[in-house]
C-alpha cells in the first residue's frame, strides 16, 4: 500500500473478553505489512504474557509495559500514578512523533478511570497526531468523551466467560 491513508482512533471497550486480542488483531494485520507498530501495555501483570514474548527481538514492533509501581500490588497510590503518568509520557511521545503507523495504548482506559491521566490531555494528543497514525485504546469503560472523539468504537459484552465458573487465565488464550 503505497497511497497514504489517515488513521483511526479505535477504542475496544465493554466487560466481555476480547478487548486487547482485537487490538493485537490489528497489530499482526499491519506488521504484516511492514508498517511499523507501537504498543504500550499500561497494566503489568505478574507474569510475562504471550504477546510480550512475541515482541521479544522482533523488528518493526516496539512492546512497551509499564514499570514495577504499575501493579496492583505493594505500592502506595502516589506510586501508581506517578507510573501510570511515566507510562503516558511514552505513549504521548510514541503517538506524536509519528514514527508508528499504529500505536496500541492497552489499557489506557484504567489509567483514566482512576485519574492519573486526564481525558482532555488524552483528546488533545490524539487530535493533533499526525494524519497517518491509527491508535487503539482498550479497557473497559472508556470514557464518553473519549467515545465521542473516535472513530470506530466497539463494546465486547460478556456473554459467557469460563472465568464464572472457576477457570483460570488459559496461556496462549487469555495472557
Ligand atoms: P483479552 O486480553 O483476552 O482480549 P480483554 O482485554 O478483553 O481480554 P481485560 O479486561 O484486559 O480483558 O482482562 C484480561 C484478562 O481477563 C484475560 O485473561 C481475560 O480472559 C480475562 N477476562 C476478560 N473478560 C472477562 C470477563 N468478563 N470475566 C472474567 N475474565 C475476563
Ligand atoms: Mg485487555
Amino acid at each position: 500500500v503505497s497511497e497514504e491513508r489517515d488513521g483511526l482512533v479505535i477504542v475496544y471497550t465493554g466487560d466481555g473478553k476480547g478487548k486487547t486480542t482485537a487490538a493485537l488483531g490489528i497489530v499482526v494485520r499491519a506488521l504484516g505489512r511492514r508498517l511499523p507498530v507501537a504498543v504500550v501495555q499500561f497494566v503489568k501483570g505478574q507474569r510475562k504474557t504471550g504477546e510480550g514474548l512475541f515482541a521479544e527481538g522482533l523488528a518493526g514492533l516496539d512492546f512497551r509495559t509499564l514499570g514495577e509501581g504499575f501493579t496492583n500490588r505493594g505500592p502506595s497510590p502516589e506510586v501508581h500514578a506517578a507510573a501510570a503518568r511515566a507510562g503516558w509520557e511514552e505513549a504521548r511521545e510514541l503517538v506524536s512523533a509519528g514514527r508508528h503507523r499504529v500505536v496500541v495504548l492497552d489499557e489506557l482506559t484504567y489509567v483514566l478511570n482512576y485519574g492519573w491521566v486526564e481525558l482532555a490531555e488524552v483528546l488533545a494528543v490524539l487530535a493533533a497526531r499526525p494524519r497517518a497514525t491509527t491508535v487503539v485504546v482498550t479497557g473497559r469503560n472508556a470514557p464518553q468523551g473519549l467515545v465521542d472523539a473516535a472513530d470506530l468504537v466497539t463494546e465486547m459484552r460478556c456473554v459467557k466467560h469460563p472465568y464464572m465458573r472457576g477457570v483460570p487465565a488459559l496461556p496462549g488464550v487469555d495472557l
